[in-house]
């Protein structure tokens, strides 16, 4: 078989001889008891590289070995691209959220032998879910894997945003003493209204890590989390987004991007929230309407936006978020640190060992399957 694997680039000083630490923690389960990946081995270090071209995800042995072909590139858009010349005899296709190759349904025309879409790490709204289950080709992602991962870091954006810090940390590296200048947007989250729109693997992780901050915590979701829960945390449930947002000083995105969700922060929504709400997506650009968003920030109607997702990515370098007032963005990382690397390395194997072997890939990791929605997929996707 053909493994086409799309990731993103090597560090601009080349491929790194070394790093800062020399192991990572190791996990055995999430929060919810769900194993991490148990693939029969893997042929790295956990805390490697593994998402840039040279890292292969760690899987040319694996694959080599058995016989298959890896094919590993980066160029990726448009229709001279290598991803496009690869493609058409390609079996099996991997890529990385951060770097996603989007699989349209023009592209998916052009790859007659494609059966399987591996998402290493989580969200699949690259691939065109329904063109996918009308040519029965199956789409998996690595449920969990960094879920952890980008909740830290939208905590990390909350506090930020909040206790003004990029810009205190500008002044102090341009050799200045501003006190006033980095405090006259510095405030306490103490006390705050935190509202999370999807309350799932990573949404209840960010509540769970809010609720020793003092903070007032709400949260909508289709389904609504048992009731010990939100007793634990002293949630308040809110049946949408447009009932929860008035109600909140910061807002955080944690849902997928389906056709529900596409949009949803629009002009409309932004003017129910409270002037001077902080708004955290690490979820998906196409969540938010990029345009509303600038608008927002430039009338103080947001007081910050931060995120790590755009449309599309890489981000063109006049993307209007890359210049806009208030914002903490940062490329699509939160889901990628080194330690996620090494579970969604280990996931992509134990997804592709299933695969070879005829077995069933794990209900939490099916995005699509048999020409319909399946696993999780079948919980938090439409098409
Ligand atoms: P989960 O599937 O655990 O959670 C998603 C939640 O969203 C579910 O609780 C689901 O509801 C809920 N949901 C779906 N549609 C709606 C809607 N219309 N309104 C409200 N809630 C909705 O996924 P994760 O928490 O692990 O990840 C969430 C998303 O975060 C991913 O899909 C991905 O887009 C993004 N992500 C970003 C990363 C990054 O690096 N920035 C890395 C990983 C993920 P229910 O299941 O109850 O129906």
């Amino acid at each position: 078989m053909k493994i086409l694997c799309v990731l993103y680039d090597d560090p601009v000083k080349g491929y790194p001889p070394s790093y800062a630490r020399d192991s990572v923690p190791v996990i055995e389960r999430y929060p919810d008891g769900q194993t991490v990946p148990n693939p029969e081995r893997i042929d790295f270090r956990p805390g490697e590289l593994l998402g840039s071209v040279s890292g292969e995800l760690g899987l040319r042995r694996f694959l080599e070995e058995r016989g298959h072909t890896l094919v590993v590139i980066s160029d990726k858009e448009g229709p001279k691209s290598r991803f496009e010349q690869e493609l058409p005899d390609s079996d099996v296709v991997i890529s990385q959220p951060f770097w996603p190759a989007y699989l349209t349904r023009e592209r998916i025309a052009k790859a007659p032998k494609l059966k399987l879409a591996i998402t290493a790490g989580i969200g699949s709204d690259h691939v065109d879910l329904k063109a996918a289950n009308d040519r029965n080709i199956t789409v998996a992602e690595v449920t969990f894997c960094n879920s952890i991962s980008v909740a830290e870091h939208v905590v990390m954006m909350i506090l930020s945003l909040v206790r003004n810090y990029l810009p205190s940390h500008d002044w102090a590296r341009r050799g200045g003493w501003n006190i006033a200048d980095c405090v006259e947007r510095a405030y306490d989250l103490e006390g705050m209204q935190v509202g999370t729109v999807a309350a799932g693997r990573i949404g209840l992780a960010v509540l769970r890590r809010l609720k020793p901050f003092d903070v007032g915590l709400h949260y909508t979701d289709r389904h609504r989390l048992p009731s010990e829960i939100e007793a634990e945390l002293g949630l308040t449930y809110h049946p949408d987004a447009a009932s929860m947002v008035p109600h909140c000083d910061i807002v955080t995105i944690n849902c997928p991007l389906h056709p529900e969700t596409e949009h949803l922060f629009n002009e409309t929504l932004l003017a129910k929230m409270k002037r001077g709400t902080y708004l955290v997506n690490t979820a998906r650009a196409k969540i938010c309407d990029r345009d509303a968003i600038v608008r927002a920030l430039e009338s103080g109607q947001l007081a910050g936006y931060a995120g790590d997702v755009w449309f599309p990515q890489p981000a063109p370098k006049d993307h209007p978020w890359r210049a806009m007032p208030h914002e903490g963005m940062t490329p699509h990382i939160s889901g990628t640190t080194l330690s996620a690397q090494a579970r969604y390395a280990a996931g992509v194997r134990e997804i592709l060992e299933c695969w070879f072997a005829g077995k069933p890939i794990r209900k939490e990791y099916l995005i699509t399957e048999g020409g319909r929605l399946a696993g999780v997929g079948a919980r938090s996707y439409s098409v």
